[in-house]
């Protein structure tokens, strides 16, 4: 989302109106966090996909199906959350039954896959658009939030970064790649993975999260001004793909990993006495991490490569495909 966006959720929105004190966490994380009983969050986030935004308008129904509940799955893995519960608002140009039919069985199984049950939506006719609102349960004062990071503390992130960015120059036709890392790379674009189980494993062991949605260095930027914080990130611990280092010199790789959108991977931070239970966690769940960084007094981002610094302007995500 570009900042001129928070700025106006800011104006309008934020902290407006009656403040009910079950209201935990409101406006401004992954998710809002409501306490339900003494010893249970709910978590529940909402994100749209708009037809031609947030995804070219040639994307397979099945793609936009499963990117749709693993984006706001992934803001419930962001808080530590088992998903549990979503709604669907569909806004459909016509009922067209084959692309339906594939949107459908991709949202089933997706859902089926987490363990998740659709409870719920609305339909309605206009310009392609997909609402979901996704719902969680995480125990009591086991939240991650963005804003628990302390300087020293490590800065990690699970998988591989900039291959959906990658993806989206492949599908639009600004780069070419070989067959074979032109299918992984696309499906790094259309098909995310949201990290349940790793978010759920880093409770009690991370200080901070965020689910990398715009870009490293821009939602790095949310962790940094929740929790009052500056950050070293060290270039050449980036994780990148034999794909994304297989298509483009290692400066444009680091651009896409930083600048652009749509990784869906984890970035946490974690205090250097937790680091031995981080590998322990996440071990279980199968899911590689890499350190990338340590976080430090002041504010902003400093990038270094192999101990040096280097000076690099990012340029940040636009979702514009028009
Ligand atoms: P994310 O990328 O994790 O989905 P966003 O960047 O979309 O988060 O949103 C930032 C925060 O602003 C979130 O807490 C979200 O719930 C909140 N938010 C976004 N739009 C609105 C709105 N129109 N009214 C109230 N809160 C909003
Ligand atoms: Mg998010």
């Amino acid at each position: 989302m570009a900042s001129r966006e928070f700025a106006l959720i800011d104006t309008y929105f934020k902290g407006k109106g009656h403040q009910r004190k079950d209201v935990v966490l409101g406006i401004g994380d992954d998710c809002a966090l409501l306490a339900v009983s003494d010893s249970t969050l709910l978590a529940v986030t909402t994100d749209t996909l708009v037809a031609g935004v947030h995804f070219p308008l040639d994307t397979p129904a099945r793609a936009v199906g499963h990117k749709a509940v693993a984006v706001n799955l992934s803001d419930l893995a962001a808080m530590g959350a088992e998903a549990a519960w979503v709604s669907l608002a569909l806004t459909l140009p016509d009922a067209d039954d084959a692309w339906l039919a594939e949107f459908a069985s991709a949202v089933v199984e997706v859902c089926d896959y987490y363990g998740v049950t659709l409870v719920g939506g609305d339909t309605t006719r206009g310009p392609l658009s997909v609402t979901i609102t996704a719902q969680g349960k995480i125990p009591a004062g086991k939240q991650l939030t963005r804003s628990g990071a302390k300087p020293g503390d490590w800065l990690y992130v699970t998988g591989t970064l900039g291959d959906a960015a990658l993806g989206l120059a492949l599908v639009q036709g600004r780069e070419q790649a070989s067959s074979d890392h032109h299918e992984f790379l696309v499906g790094r674009l259309n098909y995310p993975t949201p990290r349940l189980l790793a978010g759920q494993a880093l409770r009690g062991v991370a200080s901070s999260a965020i689910d990398i949605s715009d870009g490293l260095a821009s939602d790095l930027g949310h962790i940094l001004s929740a929790s009052h914080c500056g950050a070293n990130l060290f270039l050449d611990k980036l994780p990148l793909s034999q794909a994304l280092l297989g298509t483009m010199a290692l400066e444009s790789a680091w651009q896409l990993a930083l600048g652009g959108g749509d990784d869906y991977e984890l970035l946490f931070t974690v205090p250097e006495a937790q680091k031995g239970a981080l590998d322990t966690a996440l071990a279980h769940c199968g899911v590689k991490h890499s350190c990338v960084g340590q976080l430090r007094g002041g504010e902003g981002i400093s990038y270094l490569n192999h101990g040096q610094t280097v000076e690099l302007d990012v340029r940040g995500y636009e979702h514009c495909w028009s």
